[in-house]
């Protein structure tokens, strides 16, 4: 008598589209479609556990041959969707983090910001009188520490934070000259990038960000009246004029790479597809990005349950139209469903979060080192500083628990390898404890995913040119 086989429902997802059923293989976030023999042996084993593999041949030999039964198990045994009693791969080493694969640096050029966005999270932001502003021996310093610390990475990318951080334009210009002669000296390349207000910005900046090919994302809230809400002046007046017509100089005059708008969704805030459609097709952005707010600082500005429902809900509107879109071979822009389907496509497979206090680090003023730029300023103890470097052993304790999902629940979550337990800024903000996963949204979050299996899964089955023009290219940035 063989094996007594089981389903391992904690690996397998299965997902209807159209008429076809995919099976969304949770170790690998592989999608695969479902042949009539695998599901029949789903079935069979999910109404009858402990079935030996010769029951289940004899209940199907009639319809399919034996050996086409046989193999059909093992490779299931293999994916371990079904497991014949022996232990399971662990599907995280659960060993200590002491590599860190440090490649980007988030540099906080200043802590000062010349608007006062009324929801603003950031943990150290100051008036612009106040603001604090990183001298260039600290960036220097930051520089090399990432380079001492992590020499052997491909690439490697300075991201440029606040405040705003064009108000501290001089540091800017002297971190890219130094970067790009000290990287060039390793032969390695480096990339620079910026989240901004854009209300700084000139023609003249605008000239010298394009020749150093920095990758743009500018804080946009949508049209006028939905942008005026919250991003204002300190004196309160709405930025939507200034913003607009400084994106429109910016779209107009910047080719080295796309630009993209991001979305800060709060409180009231939930109609997805008339801010996409406004800074998409109105203004001209090449990527829309949508940022809902749920745990911020300041609690009257989260978005409430039912909000973050309808978030979801209108996510998946503008996601049909992404789906369209690509069906004619479009790219619509929509950040979010993008960055899902690439995930899906790659088979990307997070034991974390996010590459923060893994491949990235965020460098406060002073020169401390933080998880990212959302923790700047933050209570949370730093992990070392850019003179002494790194304080690996900290962070790798910090890591480690978040690794261990023992008891937790993303344990046997459909999703844990895309969510990974969520932001740990957002778990800080809720719990002050950026170890403990979030949980208030999972359900709107798999539902999310398995909207996504179904758009990926149309579009290879209708138009799979879509993923070659638009979501394979961007594997080599
Ligand atoms: S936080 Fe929620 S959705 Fe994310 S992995 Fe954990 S249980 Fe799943
Ligand atoms: S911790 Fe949160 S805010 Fe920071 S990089 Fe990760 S996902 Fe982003």
């Amino acid at each position: 008598m063989g094996a007594q086989l089981n389903l391992v429902e904690q690996n397998l997802h299965l997902v209807e589209v159209s008429s076809r059923r995919m099976l969304f293989h949770i170790p690998s976030s592989s999608l695969f479609e479902l042949d009539g023999l695998t599901a029949q042996l789903i079935e069979l084993l999910r109404s009858r556990p402990q079935q030996t593999a010769e029951q289940l041949i004899v209940e199907l030999q009639e319809q399919f041959p034996v050996e086409q039964i046989s193999d059909s198990l093992r490779e299931m045994v293999a994916l371990e969707l079904v497991t014949d009693g022996s232990p399971l791969t662990p599907e995280i080493a659960l060993k200590k983090v002491t590599e860190f694969p440090l490649n980007t640096l988030v540099l906080n050029v200043n802590t000062g910001c010349n608007l006062s966005c009324s929801y603003c999270y950031k943990e150290d932001l100051d008036k612009p009188s106040e603001g604090k502003k990183m001298v260039f021996d600290t960036a220097r310093q930051s520089i090399e520490m990432l380079i001492k610390e992590s020499p052997n990475e491909a690439r490697y990318n300075i991201v440029f934070f606040g405040g705003e951080p064009l108000s501290n334009f001089g540091l800017i210009e002297q971190v890219v000259e130094y970067s790009e002669q000290r990287f060039a000296e390793l032969n390695k390349p480096v990339d620079f990038t910026m989240t901004t207000n854009a209300t700084l910005l000139t023609e003249e900046k605008i000239d010298w960000l394009n020749q150093h090919r920095f990758g743009i994302s500018i804080s946009m809230d949508g049209p006028k009246a939905i942008h005026d809400k919250n991003r204002i002046t300190v004196g309160g007046q709405g930025t939507y004029d200034v913003v607009s017509s400084k994106a429109k100089m910016l779209l107009s005059r910047y080719n080295s790479r796309p630009v993209g708008a991001r979305v800060t969704l709060t409180k009231g805030i939930t109609d997805i597809r008339g801010i996409w459609d406004h800074l998409f097709n109105e203004l001209g952005f090449a990527e829309v990005g949508f940022a809902p707010v749920t745990s911020g600082d300041i609690s009257y500005y989260n978005l409430s349950d039912e909000e973050v429902a309808e978030v979801f809900s209108n996510m998946k509107l503008l996601g049909e139209e992404y789906l369209q879109a690509a069906l004619e071979h479009r790219n619509i822009g929509f950040s979010n469903m993008h960055q899902l389907i690439t995930d899906l496509h790659e088979g990307n497979k997070k034991a974390l979060p996010c590459g923060a206090g893994v491949a990235m680090l965020a460098v406060d003023h002073e020169g401390g080192l933080n998880l990212c730029h959302r923790f700047t300023g933050s209570d949370l103890n730093t992990f070392g500083d850019v003179q002494t470097g790194m304080d690996k052993e900290r962070l790798g304790a910090f890591l480690d628990q978040r690794l261990d999902r023992t008891n937790t629940g993303c344990d046997s979550c459909r999703i844990r390898n895309l969510c990974s337990g969520g932001c740990y800024h957002e778990s800080y903000a809720r719990y002050e404890d950026p170890t403990q996963p979030t949980y208030h949204y999972c359900d709107l979050l798999r539902d999310w995913v398995d909207f996504g299996i179904e758009v990926y899964s149309r579009i290879m089955a209708e138009n799979p040119a879509f993923i070659d023009s638009y979501i394979s290219p961007r594997r080599a940035h």
